[in-house]
């Protein structure tokens, strides 16, 4: 049935862009044979799920969205979707995402947007369904799949799974392996798990999730029971409202699910109180430094000789190959962040921008320390607005990096933070709240979820 969804919503919503219908029949069939064999089942036995074509899928192609690696199938397998077919999920196919998972509305893709299945009341206007795992937030949302990967480097998880309706969680920098995704930004890339609600969310990160040796910044810690532990008592607890992501323009709106959220805790039992984060208005021109920086380093590699595309023209050396498959195979906004990269990266300016933005990132994880005295998670909008229309922000690449205001401050303090979808706005687009945690507390985070 899943197969056949996938199929049918294909041209409405562009969500995948190889599907794979075959892997998930698989995965079903040895469903079958484990049970009339008597054999235990996986906790995430049988079931399809989709998988951001950031993943590296042995005999499948994996393309990060992007012309250069359009041609690509490696010869091995992610650990993070090992992993989930050793749980014994099956895949669907791989789903579309912004160009190397750079974006925020799936419009950097090289194979066209994703389009959200959400509409504004009273107009057919196509809506962004986020990046840069807008495939894997539409495909939920569409239920197209009941479960996907997402990776999330500054919120790529968690505000495609708010403008959709859907629940997305990035754990503690280094639960999951990073071996096997294609790299961003590699102090900040994290994958995660994405789905309809938090107890999916659960099961599935569980098995995503844990220590690898071919990940030098993996976490050697045994991955805890979470779903056995899930409780949505928030009794003795208490949830810090930080007071400097009251941003001026927000939306009434946004506030009121906030406040809403706010309700929902003390109803649950916690205690709510005001915190500050005192560095969090620069968080985003320092994720905007460190990101394409780490960027530009790892996007060195692709230079026509170790990975896919190759444009060497008639009679062309070395280095006019390195700039005709560059040229060619990177999208406009790849090629931006490559630029402020190696911008911020040159001789001259390294001290001013780059070092300064580590250092912010020092201060901004100190915040949360602090913070953290205090309070056991916080709670926060996501993004400060709902779902954008296509086209709305392309031209304006600023506009666009603010959308990302929320969700970057988690990301640059290595936390673990989900996105719950918490209401709708006035023209019936979804909201959704953010709660980040302490480092390794995903419990924490997902109990307040739940
Ligand atoms: N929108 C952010 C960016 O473009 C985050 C992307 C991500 O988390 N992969 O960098």
């Amino acid at each position: 049935a899943f197969n056949a969804n996938v199929a049918a919503a294909q041209s409405a919503l562009n969500a995948f862009i190889v599907a794979t219908p075959e892997k998930a029949i698989e995965a079903a069939k040895a469903v079958d044979a484990a049970r009339s064999a008597g054999q235990a089942l996986g906790p995430m036995a049988g079931v399809p799920i989709g998988m951001k074509d950031l993943f590296a899928t042995e005999g499948v192609q994996t393309t990060a969205a992007s012309r250069m690696l359009e041609c690509f199938v490696p010869h091995y397998e992610s650990t993070v979707s090992r992993k989930l077919w050793e749980a014994g999920a099956g895949m669907l196919g791989k789903l579309n995402l912004d160009q190397f998972a750079m974006g925020s509305s799936n419009e950097s893709s090289y194979f066209g947007n994703v389009i959200s299945p959400w509409q504004r009341r009273g107009s057919n206007a196509q809506l962004t369904p986020g990046g840069s795992s807008g495939g894997s937030s539409a495909a939920i949302a569409a239920r197209l799949a009941p479960a996907a990967t997402g990776t999330d480097t500054g919120g790529s998880i968690r505000q495609p799974a708010a403008y959709t309706g859907t629940v997305g969680i990035k754990p503690t920098y280094g639960r999951c392996s990073r071996w096997g995704v294609v790299a961003y930004a590699s102090s900040l890339d994290q994958a995660g798990s994405m789905a309809r609600d938090v107890t999916d969310c659960s099961i599935m990160l569980e098995a995503m999730a844990g220590f690898d040796p071919k990940d030098s910044t993996s976490l050697d810690l045994a991955v805890p029971a979470w779903t056995a532990s899930l409780s949505g008592d928030l009794k003795g607890k208490k949830v810090g409202i930080p007071r400097e992501y009251r941003v001026d323009g927000m939306p009434a709106e946004v506030d009121a699910i906030w406040e809403q959220g706010i309700a929902w805790a003390k109803d649950a039992g916690a205690e709510v109180v005001e915190v500050s984060l005192p560095h969090t208005k620069y968080a985003l021109a320092a994720y905007y430094i460190i990101a394409p920086a780490e960027a530009s380093s790892n996007l060195a590699r692709y230079d026509g000789v170790r990975y896919g595309l190759r444009d060497l023209p008639d009679g062309a050396g070395l280095q006019d190959m390195y700039a005709a498959t560059r040229a060619a195979g990177f999208g406009d906004e790849v090629k931006r962040r490559i630029l402020i990269g190696t911008y911020v990266l040159s001789a001259g300016f390294y001290d001013a921008y780059y070092t300064q933005a580590q250092k912010v990132r020092t201060l901004i994880s100190q915040d949360f320390a602090k913070a953290f005295e205090q309070v056991d998670v916080l709670l926060t909008p996501t993004a400060p607005s709902a779902a954008f229309a296509l086209g709305e922000n392309v031209d304006d690449p600023l506009s666009m990096y603010l959308n990302d205001v929320f969700t970057v401050p988690a990301s640059l303090a290595g936390l673990p933070a989900m996105s719950v979808p918490a209401g709708l706005d006035a023209q019936g687009l979804p909201l959704g709240l953010q709660i980040i945690g302490r480092p390794l507390d995903e419990q924490g985070v997902l109990n307040a979820g739940l």
